[in-house]
């Protein structure tokens, strides 16, 4: 059974970005910029942001916070994003969602210059992705496709099944897998809270990638023996964090499983990171 470490795979990654911006900068390059928008007190979100930046220091990346009050106006929000899509030193605006009530999410995704969005949420992105386009991809899916080539595990013409169909995890991965490069060609089902057997979808997988948000929900009468999870749900219990696979008895019968903590996670950032150089590539160039 391989366990797929996100950990050092993403610690890899943030090498091999620290590489090529110390080398680009000796040469008398300016340094990526990513500007971070953090709107209100939620907690997990000020963890996430400074997570981020810390992660930017590393590589070398320069971050630029933007604390905003909770109360900010949708009008003031929209003329900070302004600002940053006409500012010369950052390369990628992240806005930490979700936003405070009464300020319009989808506006200010909107808003965002698409070659500025390293989230890859902006519908110019999603857009790019669904017709096989270069553009930026959202992080999480993005870091699940680098695994799958860092450990060499192929979809192509096997059968992969998704649970979960949000804007930010399922649906871009099912586009991801289905499409027709590297890593993809898989045939691909994405399963809901509406789907009628998921045992049996789950059952039918090769590959299963999961993104439910419910803690040790797919058991391993659920998994057909010799078949890749990707676990990506991160779900707070009382002994700490868990994905959305009964881990311990899942990964008896598996060929490859990413644990929770230490499995996609760590690769949402490194991402991040790496959508942020690939944004600051085509704007030195
Ligand atoms: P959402 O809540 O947006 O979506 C959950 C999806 O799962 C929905 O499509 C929902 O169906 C489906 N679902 C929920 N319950 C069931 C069920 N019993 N049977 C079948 N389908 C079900 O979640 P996200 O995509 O934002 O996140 C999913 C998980 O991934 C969470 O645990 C989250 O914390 C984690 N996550 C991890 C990241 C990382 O960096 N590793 C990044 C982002 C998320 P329906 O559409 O019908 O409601």
């Amino acid at each position: 059974m391989i366990l797929i470490d996100g950990k050092e795979t993403a610690h890899t990654v943030r090498a091999e970005l620290r590489a090529e911006i110390t080398s680009a900068c000796s040469r008398g390059v300016r340094v990526p910029g990513l500007a971070v928008i953090l709107v209100g007190n939620d907690a997990a979100s000020q963890v996430y942001v400074r997570n981020k930046i810390r992660a930017c220091a590393e590589v070398g990346i320069a971050s630029f916070a933007h604390r905003l009050p909770a109360h900010t106006s949708q009008q003031e929000l929209m003329a900070l994003i302004q600002r940053l899509n006409a500012a010369s030193e950052v390369d990628g605006i992240l806005l930490q969602l979700p936003l405070p009530a009464g300020l319009d999410t989808h506006a200010c995704l909107l808003a965002i210059d698409p070659a500025k969005d390293v989230d890859g949420f902006h519908p110019e992105n999603v857009g790019r992705l669904s017709l096989g386009l270069p553009g930026f991809i959202s992080c999480t899916p993005a870091g699940v496709m680098e695994l799958l080539r860092r450990y060499n595990l192929s979809p192509a013409g096997r059968k992969a099944v998704i649970v979960g169909r949000s804007d930010i995890v399922g649906k871009p991965l099912a586009l991801l897998l289905a499409r027709q490069a590297e890593y993809g060609n898989a045939t691909v089902t994405l399963c809901h809270s509406q789907t009628a057997d998921l045992a049996a979808e789950c059952r039918s997988a090769d590959f299963l990638f999961l993104a439910l948000g419910r803690p040790r929900f797919i058991t391993a009468d659920m998994v057909r023996q010799g078949a890749v999870v990707i676990d990506v749900g991160i779900n707070r219990v009382a002994d700490g964090l868990c994905g959305d696979a009964d881990f311990t008895e899942v990964s008896k019968k598996v060929r490859a499983i990413t644990p929770v903590p230490g499995g996609v996670g760590p690769m949402t950032i490194a991402m991040l990171l790496r959508n942020t150089v690939q944004a600051w590539r085509q704007h030195t160039a």
